[in-house]
């Protein structure tokens, strides 16, 4: 049996095993997600465990996301983001990866929404918005970054290859915009938009990272606007898929897992 999981604390609450455990019944596969809570941070010594245990494959979430990255051989795409997100140990030395790239990259794909040449916007300039800069530059499209504390939106800015700006500057860069990313905590805990609703239109295409509440204020305003809206759940389904398949080589099964994803929400 295959086994694979993810380490972090919390995990109680995570999504990630009925995901998986979906996809693995879908194809008939014979493997187990778990999650594994340790108490002490210490990435290293777990990827040591996990890899003496036989895991096969693990996901990484906070607080161990920036630590693994030197316990594994991070791949050129974890190198940029700075952040290991999965861990493979198929190969002779476990190898790190960053699938929430792909994570906005495929969910944009799937609405269809091309980022070669787009003007985007991302709003935040923590863990989930490097991640969604590095996908939308390396997809070809031109990066805005806004964020609440201007330096982390400048140094980011310089890693990836955007422009900086602060938050005051978004309703004049969204309303020229084609894509647009909230990447902040804002809109979970109080029905808020990080964005202005003036600036919204239809010709705008708007991932929100947030997943709880599925829809979010922004996400309300920008359907209300005409934007095609993407929320949360998706790019969480997509890391997944990213994940699923690095780890079997096979196709995910996208509909069951989206399925499983959902009904835990
Ligand atoms: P993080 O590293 O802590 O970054 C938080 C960001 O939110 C920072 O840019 C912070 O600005 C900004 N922020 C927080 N409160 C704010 C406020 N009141 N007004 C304006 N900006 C505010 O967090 P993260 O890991 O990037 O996660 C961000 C969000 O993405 C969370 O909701 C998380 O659940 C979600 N997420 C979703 C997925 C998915 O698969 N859907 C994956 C990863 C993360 P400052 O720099 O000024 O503090």
């Amino acid at each position: 049996m295959d086994v694979y999981g993810l380490i972090g604390n919390p995990v109680g609450h995570s999504l990630s095993p009925p995901m998986h455990e979906a996809a693995y019944e879908e194809l008939d596969l014979n493997a187990r997600y778990v999650t594994f809570e340790p108490d002490a941070a210490d990435g290293a010594a777990a990827v040591e465990a996990a890899e003496t245990l036989g895991v096969d494959g693990l996901n990484v979430t906070i607080p161990f996301k920036e630590d693994v990255l030197d316990a594994v051989e991070p791949d050129d795409l974890a190198r940029r983001v700075g952040a290991v997100n999965t861990v493979d140990f198929s190969g002779e030395v476990p190898t790190g990866h960053n699938t929430d790239v792909a994570g906005v990259q495929r969910s944009f794909e799937h609405f269809d929404v091309p980022l070669a040449g787009a003007d985007a916007v991302v709003v935040g300039a923590g863990g989930a918005a490097r991640a969604a800069a590095v996908a939308l530059v390396t997809d070809g499209a031109e990066v805005a970054i806004a964020n609440r504390t201007v330096e982390r939106a400048e140094a980011l800015a310089d890693d990836v290859g955007a422009d900086a700006h602060g938050l005051d500057a978004l309703e004049d860069l969204v309303s020229e915009a084609d894509v647009l990313v909230n990447a902040t905590s804002v809109g979970m805990e109080e029905d808020v938009s990080p964005v202005p609703a003036d600036a919204l239109h239809g010709d705008l295409a708007v991932l929100d990272a947030v997943y709880t509440p599925l829809e979010t204020r922004l996400l309300r305003e920008a359907a209300d606007a005409g934007a095609t809206t993407i929320d949360g759940a998706w790019m969480l389904l997509y890391q997944g898929v990213a994940a699923f398949e690095r780890w079997t080589g096979e196709d995910a099964p996208v509909e069951a897992m989206n399925a499983a994803l959902r009904e835990g929400l």
